[in-house]
């Protein structure tokens, strides 16, 4: 059977002496796997269309349960720019890795497509002089997206008024929801209205508008972190990316 349509790719895997394993987000397939054939032996636009991130249109033979082959794969855009970019890099990989962790592999899900589409647009095409409240909000919205946002606003269980954020509950919670009896003694990070306002307007506002947010370098590692702990939970794990940072010392 031969299936033709377009993907990003998410990951690769060496197979073997010289074959890949490639990972794609789909529009009208969801994630799907495939085996490419000796893609490594030489340096052919085959090849180079295998790189992360790059968004190609593709041909697979076999059914899709059972590993298909690629048959071809001819570049539409390659992101090559993200991919030199050391900082743009590993932003991004963050999301492959929340949407290959996060995202059921057999839903197709046409927004999700297009909506990582345009964040790869328009991150390499960015002249902003710093990325970072973008790669956040990019996180952010992916995460909305795919319905695993953390509330910021309100305690997530009766709606009083809260700043405490519950890593293990995905939500502020007040004081009276978060008492042990109620289940959620857990440890907590306290949030201020500078990282509150700019979560929701990642959330609310459009990404292309997203250069007008200018938050205090404070606001953006506290709730940079805020994410981590939130993702580390529904991941039951660390972000290999995160990690990666992490020990560079970026
Ligand atoms: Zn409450």
């Amino acid at each position: 059977m031969l299936t033709r349509t377009e993907g990003i790719v998410l990951k690769t895997q060496k197979y073997g002496e010289a074959d890949l394993i490639v990972t794609y987000i789909t529009p009208d397939r969801g994630i799907i796997s495939a085996f490419a054939k000796s893609p490594r032996k030489t340096k052919s636009r085959f090849g180079s269309s295998l790189e992360p991130l790059t968004h190609a249109k593709i041909s697979l033979w076999g059914k899709e349960q059972s590993l298909p082959k690629l048959t071809q794969s001819d570049i539409i855009h390659s992101f090559q720019k993200i991919r030199e970019d050391y900082n743009d890099f590993i932003h991004v990989s963050k999301l492959s890795e929340i949407l290959l962790s996060l995202t059921p592999s057999d839903s197709p899900n046409k927004k999700l497509f297009s909506f990582f589409l345009n964040i790869l647009q328009f991150i390499s095409s960015s002249e902003q002089e710093s990325k970072e409240p973008l790669h956040l909000i990019s996180r952010i919205r992916l995460l909305a997206v795919i319905g695993y946002a953390p509330r910021m606003s309100g305690c997530g269980r009766c709606g009083n008024n809260s700043i405490d954020f519950f890593p293990d509950a995905g939500t502020t919670l007040c004081r009276k929801c978060s008492r042990p009896s109620a289940g959620a003694s857990k440890p907590f990070i306290r949030l201020n209205n500078q990282i509150i306002q700019f979560y929701k307007h990642s959330i609310e506002w459009p990404v292309n508008r997203s250069n007008r947010l200018k938050p205090h370098e404070d606001t953006l590692t506290a709730l940079s972190a805020v994410l981590d702990r939130h993702l580390q939970y529904i991941l039951a794990r660390n972000l290999r990316s995160s990690e990666f940072h992490a020990n560079t010392g970026k």
